[in-house]
């Protein structure tokens, strides 16, 4: 399949909905949250009830607007919303109000490792239900499907791009930075495997050198970032035998299974007529004045490419940098230790080395811990003040994250504090040299890199407390 691959050029464009964090829906006073009692949260226009009318939720518009700018999207003065018709047993209406032809959002673009993805538009919508079908968790062995309408009229932002991405490790990038935003500023989890973030995949194939795109497939249900490259890898190889074997990609929904880890047509793909789009007539055309657009500009808080830029201007690798963001606990961490004045360079040791590896294992996210910001930044400044070392430092940041004990305390009652008394590292240093007769005679004899290891003598015998710094002097004086 590997040389094959080198005769077709891949081209893939995501659409994204992103499950906006208001506090109701978008068109109902309902409560807006995940995980609640099934069709707890259904008023009547929710239901869809013959007479309710739909009242646009205004901070669903702020979201989308903030987000659009996060994008680098225009936002045009005027936007409107439509009817989607459809029939599906999670859509008591028979249609679903989205934007069609003039969405909140237009124009605009990601820079992502170093390549420009647009973004075409993004528009408002509300959510369907959701189908709990027979035979799964819950009502195993039943021969009926359930459903439940909370998640019905929660506000959804979908987040079309060109078709632009050209591997699956493009797609990927550009998805993880679309969360990445999305969680910074605030509007919406991310969370793939709890669908409050999801993805379709447009993905086609075409001779390298062609400027014609070939026939799309798209492919749903993919919740993870690793289960959206497998999808795209297995989708590309499709394509290529059907080609290679003279066949036609026919245009169509696949869906993603990540356990067979392969992708299996659902239905043929409808075109934008077959919904007999039109206006929603129970709305208003919205006008959205430049003031408004102007006032949340000035509330964008830190993009996460600034926050990587910034961090790298602190010293910190491009790797590091990025691991961070990545993890926006840890970031919001950071920027706190920072603020506080902590040194950027120990912080971020601490935060990438025993930080992350503990909350790894124990699968668990910095603030479900007890270490504060102003504990780690206390037990940075012993370290700055040679009151402890390093090492002595990376021995009790796990139990300042277990028990919230601040550093000065621990060093005080385990007599932890570093020895920088010359007179007692000298008696220490003394005893090694007089039991290390042979190592001594061979630093004698030229073998200088020996002193290392007369180091690590004085600082096991001193259990790490030595100050390593007035250990080597000592040692090189005693040694001559
Ligand atoms: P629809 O709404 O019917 O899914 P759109 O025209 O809005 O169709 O396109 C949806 C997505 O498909 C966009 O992200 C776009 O970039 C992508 N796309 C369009 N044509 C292709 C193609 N030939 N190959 C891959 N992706 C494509
Ligand atoms: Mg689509």
């Amino acid at each position: 399949m590997e040389d094959l691959r080198d005769k077709y050029e891949v081209v893939i464009g995501l659409e994204v909905h992103a499950q906006l964090k208001t506090k109701s829906k978008i068109f109902a006073p309902d409560t807006n949250e995940f995980g609640q009692e099934p069709n707890s949260l259904t008023s009547p226009i929710t239901l869809g009830m013959p007479g309710v009318l739909p009242v646009l939720n205004k901070e669903v518009v702020n979201m989308g607007i903030l987000t659009g700018l996060a994008l680098n999207c225009e936002i045009p003065e005027r936007c409107k919303f439509d009817r989607k018709q459809y029939f599906y047993p999670d859509l008591p209406k028979g249609y679903q109000i989205s934007q069609y032809d003039e969405p909140i959002c237009v124009n605009g673009y990601l820079n992502v490792k170093g390549k420009r993805i647009g973004i075409t538009r993004a528009h408002l919508e509300e959510d369907a239900g959701k189908l709990v079908h027979a035979g799964s968790d819950g009502i195993a062995g039943s021969s009926y499907s359930l459903v439940d309408l909370n998640r019905a009229g929660t506000p959804l932002l979908e987040i079309v791009s060109e078709p632009d991405m050209r591997s699956s490790e493009e797609a990927r990038n550009y998805m993880e930075e679309l969360r990445n935003i999305v969680r910074y500023i605030g509007v919406c989890d991310g969370n793939l495997e709890e669908g409050s973030m999801r993805c379709d995949a447009n993905i086609s194939i075409m001779p390298k050198g062609s400027k014609t795109f070939g026939t799309r497939a798209e492919i749903k249900n993919v919740n993870s970032f690793s289960a959206l490259q497998r999808a795209i890898e297995y989708e590309i190889d499709r394509q290529i035998e059907i080609v290679e074997e003279g066949g036609e990609v026919v245009q169509e929904t696949r869906l993603w299974d990540d356990n067979s880890r392969e992708t299996k047509s659902m239905r043929g793909k409808e075109d934008a007529h077959d919904y007999r789009y039109f206006p929603e007539p129970d709305l208003m055309p919205l006008k959205i004045s430049r003031e408004w657009v102007q006032e949340i500009k000035d509330k964008m808080p830190e993009l996460p490419q600034q926050k990587r830029e910034r961090y790298m201007s602190l010293g910190l690798s491009e790797y590091d940098a990025s691991v961070i963001v990545e993890q926006m606990g840890l970031a919001l961490f950071f920027d706190k230790v920072l603020e506080l004045g902590a040194s950027p360079k120990i912080a971020v040791n601490f935060i990438m080395g025993e930080i992350a590896a503990y909350l790894k294992e124990e699968k668990l996210e910095i603030t479900d811990t007890k270490l504060t910001p102003e504990n780690l930044v206390e037990l940075i400044s012993l370290i700055e003040k040679n009151t402890i070392s390093n090492n002595i430092g990376k021995q009790i940041i796990i139990d300042m994250m277990k028990d919230g004990t601040p550093a000065s305390k621990i060093v005080e009652d385990r007599g932890l504090s570093q020895i920088s008394d010359t007179g007692a590292i000298k008696d220490v240093a003394k005893k090694v040299v007089e039991a290390h007769p042979n190592e001594v005679a061979a630093y004698k004899g030229g073998k200088v890199q020996l002193l290392g290891f007369f180091v690590g003598q004085v600082m096991k015998e001193t259990k790490g407390r030595a100050n390593p710094k007035a250990v080597n002097e000592i040692l090189k004086e005693i040694l001559g």
